[in-house]
């Protein structure tokens, strides 16, 4: 394509909230093109319309049917594609809106959480050689069945870096409300410290333990792709956090943040026997169904019968809740319990591979505070407590301020 770098650029739903904001947004777009490059822009609904078009469907149905919340929910990234099209129009730039069906985002068939499968990119790479600037419905795709599905929410920032992927892109801009990635949620701890750069597998670990600026799945696409990401803020031009892979990772701070995540809830099933083929039945049974179980505990056994906790998202309590109490049925167990005043704070860093005593630390400032751990995960590079959803606020910035990340330490607590 005549030489001219590819870049993709994401703007979330408050980056473009208003008429006011969608103008501004197509002037930085028009910026870049200024600079010569073919922009593919991803955009999100408009605001909190997603928010409120599942209201909308849960005030007609309790349990609408998810092939027809993805009709629902897709609407909203139509409305803002066209949108900021005319606003291109109106700065006197070509541009084209498509929905994800329309460019050939193709998904697998779960409704509400589709994963993509397939970019094809002909219609876009003709779009820009006509020096177009193409904008797709973000969150959105089309089942090998003809469905319209969406990619679970924050779904947007997958359809970018996919994008970004198929077209070979010199990087993928995610605009959005803070202008980077920090150390913990700005918005929780004010003397959160912004990072310049995040190792993917760093930010896996930040996305999937609730550090919402990025989707995970859109992390996973870009470590599998090799894209490299600018999480940067649609209301300032300066330079954001990049994503990058291990090798281009400067400075190797052990501790890049805390993330708190009060999305899930959990599901305890007691007094089941303890025998072989107890838990297999019944994690078998809940993937079966596409839920995704986030952490496990399994209880000492008393009498031969024990209590296994997990957690799962809290969209998918309903049908967890329901096969749980089925298996507590066939197995004759105690009962179920569901809890959603849970929160998971959870401490990620690369350095805590090789520095001993990063977990006593963690649960040292959450003991200071008062705080009651009732779950632990680990992975190399992670540590996550459940605790009480009211302590989540306190619980972050004890921890933030043990570890002293508003000042950068390189050194443990
Ligand atoms: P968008 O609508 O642009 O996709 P999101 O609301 O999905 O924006 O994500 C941005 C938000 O993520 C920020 O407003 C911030 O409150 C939240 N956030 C949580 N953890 C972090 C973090 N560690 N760094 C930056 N932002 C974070
Ligand atoms: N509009 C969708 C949501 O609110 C997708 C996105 O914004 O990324 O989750
Ligand atoms: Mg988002």
């Amino acid at each position: 394509m005549k030489g001219a770098r590819i870049i993709v650029q994401k703007y979330g739903g408050t980056s473009v909230a208003d008429t006011e904001r969608i103008k501004n947004v197509a002037r930085r777009i028009a910026e870049s093109r200024e600079r010569g490059d073919h922009v593919v822009v991803v955009i999100s609904a408009l605001g909190d319309t997603t928010d409120r078009l599942i209201k909308l469907a849960h005030s007609i149905s309790e349990r609408p049917r998810e092939r027809e919340m993805d009709m629902l929910l897709a609407t909203g990234e139509q409305v803002s594609v066209a949108l900021l099209s005319m606003a291109m129009h109106e700065l006197g730039y070509e541009a084209i809106s498509f929905t994800g069906a329309q460019v050939g985002i193709v998904t697998d068939s779960s409704h509400t959480k589709a994963k993509i499968l397939d970019v094809k990119v002909g219609r876009i790479l003709e779009e820009l050689d006509k020096g177009s600037v193409v904008i797709v419905a973000g969150f959105q795709g089309v089942s090998l069945d003809d469905q319209i599905t969406t990619l679970g929410r924050g779904g947007s920032d997958t359809t970018a870096v996919a994008l970004a992927a198929a077209l070979g892109a010199g990087v993928c801009e995610i605009y959005t409300d803070v202008d980077g990635v920090y150390t913990a949620d700005p918005r929780l701890v004010p003397e959160a410290r912004k990072l310049p750069r995040v190792t993917y597998e760093e930010m896996l670990e930040m996305a999937a333990t609730g550090a919402r600026v990025l989707q995970l799945r859109s992390v996973e696409f870009a470590r599998n792709y090799g894209v490299v990401i600018h999480v940067r803020s649609s209301f300032s031009g300066e330079e954001g956090t990049w994503i990058v892979g291990d090798e281009e990772r400067m400075e190797k701070a052990i501790i890049s943040g805390v993330t708190h995540d009060v999305s899930e809830a959990k599901v305890t099933i007691f007094d089941v026997p303890d025998r072989p083929g107890v838990a297999a039945g019944l994690f078998q049974a809940l993937a079966a169904e596409n839920i995704n179980v986030d952490m496990i505990i399994q209880n000492v056994s008393e009498d031969q019968k024990t209590a296994i906790s997990f957690t799962v998202s809290k969209e998918d309590l309903r049908k967890a809740e329901e096969i749980t109490r089925k298996m507590a049925e066939k197995l004759q167990a105690g009962g179920v319990s569901v809890d959603q005043s849970i929160a998971k704070v959870s401490l990620v860093g690369a350095g805590m591979r090789t520095h001993p005593g990063v977990a006593a630390d963690m649960f040292a400032a959450l003991a200071e505070s008062g705080i009651n751990i009732e779950m632990i995960s680990t992975s190399t590079i992670k540590i996550s407590c459940v605790i009480r959803a009211e302590d989540a606020k306190k619980a972050v910035r004890a921890i933030h301020k043990k570890f002293g990340l508003e000042r950068g330490v390189v050194m443990r607590a």
